[in-house]
């Protein structure tokens, strides 16, 4: 039974790329059979030495503008669609922002983003703003800059660039074929859009998806080949925290093998990728998050989520110890 998995282990390290049908069967594989779990995750952690290092590649980000989105995302507690107690704010101040910043450089992060609610920013002051803060980080922080701020169009791509960006983040949330389950005020399309103008101005893209909103295994694997044909190169796992007031709010957990399964999967999939691992991890993993790097993920994010606490940072830096990954 491992056999197959192996087979497909060395295929991937071989520089082959995995098909969603062979994706599919290796999943098949492991729900049949306990021992497969095992077999692909050593498999995902050889794939990822070999293609990532032994290097944890550790991002934080801040949310810079909370609340009152018109999308109706089901999993989002910043939808003004859902009754939740998620503080609403404005653009916060530069100087809190370049503070965030800060805090996450002496944390070791790698990559900083400044996270906005809503699918745009205000053209103007907050647009202005926000560059400015691009261009402080960039010139004192020994981080890269990033920014989540919706839909992209090519000026405003081009002026991020300018001011020294280097990564733009938009998740494709979910599987094409489930998002209609997830969200209704905006198109899939919308976000593919974002992906390719952020690209086209050369921005490196950061996107994945939320694991748990009751999607399927196929469209899991479906997700990660539609970031593979966009050639994304650095994909955010995120696993649902259910907000209280969000249409997710009872969604039940997943059970944590299968958080580390889809990490493997991923792995398999988009084997030269930073896979890091993101929102709903102490939620879901609990007492397994050390296990994520085992399963293929080569990044974390450390300290606060978008509307949900983090780890202290002293708790995830002693996580990656316990895992034996430097950062
Ligand atoms: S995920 Fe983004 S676009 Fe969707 S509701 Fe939340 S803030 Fe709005």
């Amino acid at each position: 039974m491992n056999s197959g998995i192996h087979q497909r282990t060395e295929a991937v390290l071989a520089g082959d790329s995995l098909t969603a049908e062979q994706a599919l069967s290796l999943i098949s594989k492991v729900k049949k059979n306990g021992s497969a779990l095992d077999a692909l995750h050593q498999g995902a952690e050889a794939i990822r030495r070999q293609f990532c290092g032994e290097q944890v590649e550790l991002c934080a980000i801040v949310n810079a503008k909370s609340g009152r989105c018109a999308e109706n995302c089901a999993f989002c507690a910043q939808s003004q669609h859902h009754q939740t107690a998620t503080p609403i704010y404005p653009l916060r101040q530069p100087d809190q922002l370049l503070k965030a910043a800060k805090r996450a450089e002496q944390g070791g992060a790698r990559c900083f983003s400044l996270v906005t609610s809503g699918t745009r920013v205000l053209p103007g002051e907050e647009i202005d703003t926000l560059l400015r803060v691009i261009e402080q980080i960039a010139t004192q922080c020994d981080l890269d800059p990033s920014v989540s701020l919706g839909f992209l169009d090519p000026q405003t791509a081009m002026r991020l660039v300018d001011a020294g960006c280097v990564t733009y983040h938009h998740n494709l949330e979910t599987a094409r074929s489930f998002f209609t389950n997830v969200c209704t005020t905006h198109d899939y399309h919308h976000a593919i859009d974002t992906v390719t103008v952020a690209q086209r101005a050369g921005l490196r893209v950061c996107s994945g998806g939320i694991f748990g909103m009751g999607e399927s295994w196929a469209q899991r694997i479906e997700l990660a080949c539609t970031l593979r044909e966009l050639k994304i190169d650095s994909v955010p796992i995120n696993f649902l925290t259910p907000v209280a007031g969000t249409p997710l709010e009872n969604q039940p957990a997943l059970a944590a093998d299968d958080c580390l399964t889809t990490v493997s999967l991923f792995r398999y999939l988009l084997p030269q990728a930073r896979i890091s691992v993101c929102g709903g991890r102490q939620y879901q993993l609990k007492t397994r998050q050390n296990e994520i790097f085992k399963a293929g993920a080569s990044g974390m994010m450390i300290g606060d989520f978008l509307t949900t606490s983090g780890s202290a940072l002293s708790l995830d830096h002693q996580l990656l110890q316990q895992a034996g990954m430097a950062w």
